[in-house]
């Protein structure tokens, strides 16, 4: 197929499609591990990761196998039933992480949503205290779109013009532990808080903080929410990103890498909170499907085989070295390289959209973080020589005069 094709599907698209996103002008067909070719047989190298999703990167034959012979078994049946699958899954994920309970959803924002309904519902029900029904979150953050995670999402360009927004909410500085002692008191139900804030530009808060939000949510018994949608599952070089910190919460919201692709959101929770939840009070039509659930159980086994965790940590100093190559020799404009694993965001003096148009006609694909963060979410299985080639052209972007 040729350029015009391409042309004319982005020209169909412009037509038939809301225009709520600012899309790369590539039309994507096929994908092979880190690569991915456009509709025109045009390769890019993916440092994307369909946003930090893809984690065994495209068409994992295994991966594929699974799913395929899931499809032709059984795709779905509703929650009205138990599924094998999903009972094996919330078995391994219980096994593996701090929770003792899983609720199955089908993306971030729904799982957040959950965390926020069983916070409530616990604070209500559980504990007697209606009352308590403020939460806590804090500016840069970024939970999801839905009316309830915009408003506990701490940046305007997500929140404006959709008022009014869920509320009691209160926003502090992220990082910041005397702010935080101060709000989290006898009005809070719940604490949403991401270990590293990934949208916002990848921003590794100090584990003191983290520390302090359990100290103070014991203190008042108000719940923990670790919004782990994007460093969960391996990304940051554990399987969650609170094992750095130490800090365990109550309730672990995951999605994006958790099924390699295939749309799954889950909410782990502690026992006592996930009290809060009993029959009828919530629900997801296709939440943890059959089909999803064998992707995520594939996943999970591909993981062991493979070495994926350890891969993603090798790999990620390694990038981090190069990265920080790169801030050095374009330093001031570069300011620095930060992150964990492979969720890596290269700091820069000025608006990265540019930067990113520009390395993908290279053929390098990267996306935004917080405006001025360029940010690297590989699949956890990226070679060393991949990085080296997507440092490379980076390095030629970088070289060019500032447009
Ligand atoms: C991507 C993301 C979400 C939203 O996930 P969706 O699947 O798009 O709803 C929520 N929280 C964090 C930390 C994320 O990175």
């Amino acid at each position: 197929m040729t350029k015009d094709t391409q042309a004319a599907l982005i020209a169909s698209a412009q037509r038939h499609l809301t225009s709520n996103y600012r899309q790369q002008p590539i039309v994507l067909v096929r994908g092979d591990g880190c690569w991915v070719w456009d509709v025109s047989g045009t390769r890019y190298l993916d440092m994307t990761a369909g946003i930090a999703v893809t984690c065994l990167g495209h068409a994992h034959p295994k991966l594929a196998a699974a799913i395929a012979t899931q499809a032709a078994r059984l795709i779905h049946v509703s929650n009205l039933y138990y599924n094998e699958l999903q009972i094996r899954l919330a078995e391994t994920l219980v096994q593996r992480s701090f929770g003792d309970r899983a609720f199955f959803c089908n993306s971030g924002a729904e799982a957040n949503e959950a965390a926020l309904k069983l916070s409530r519902r616990y604070q209500a029900v559980v504990r007697g205290r209606p009352e308590r029904v403020e939460i806590i979150a804090f500016q840069g953050s970024f939970h999801g779109r839905t009316i309830a995670t915009v408003a506990v999402t701490g940046q305007e360009k997500y929140r404006a013009g959709f008022g009014p927004l869920f509320e009691p909410v209160r926003l502090m500085p992220y990082g910041d532990e005397s702010a935080a002692r101060g709000a989290i008191g006898e009005r809070t139900c719940a604490v949403i808080v991401e270990p590293l804030q990934g949208e916002g530009g990848v921003v590794v808060p100090p584990s003191a903080f983290l520390r302090l939000l359990r100290e103070r949510c014991d203190a008042t018994s108000s719940v923990l929410i670790f919004d782990e949608v994007q460093t969960g599952v391996g990304r940051t070089g554990t399987m969650w990103g609170y094992e750095h910190s130490g800090v365990v919460p109550d309730l672990m919201s995951l999605a994006k890498g958790i099924a390699g692709g295939v749309p799954m959101g889950v909410l782990l929770a502690r026992g006592e909170v996930a009290r809060g939840f009993e029959p009828g009070t919530h629900a997801s039509t296709f939440g943890g499907n059959p089909l999803a659930c064998a992707a995520a159980l594939a996943v999970l086994e591909i993981f062991e085989e493979e070495g994926v965790i350890e891969n993603c940590r090798a790999a990620g100093e390694y990038l981090q070295r190069g990265l920080e190559r790169m801030a050095q020799k374009y330093a001031p404009r570069v300011k620095g390289a930060r992150g964990l694993g492979l969720l890596r965001g290269l700091v820069l003096a000025e608006d990265v959209l540019p930067l990113v148009a520009r390395c993908r006609a290279q053929g390098l694909l990267l996306s935004a973080a917080g405006g001025t963060v360029l940010r690297f979410a590989p699949p956890l299985i990226v070679k060393r020589e991949e990085i080296d080639e997507a440092l490379a052209i980076l390095d030629r972007v970088l070289a060019e005069p500032a447009a």
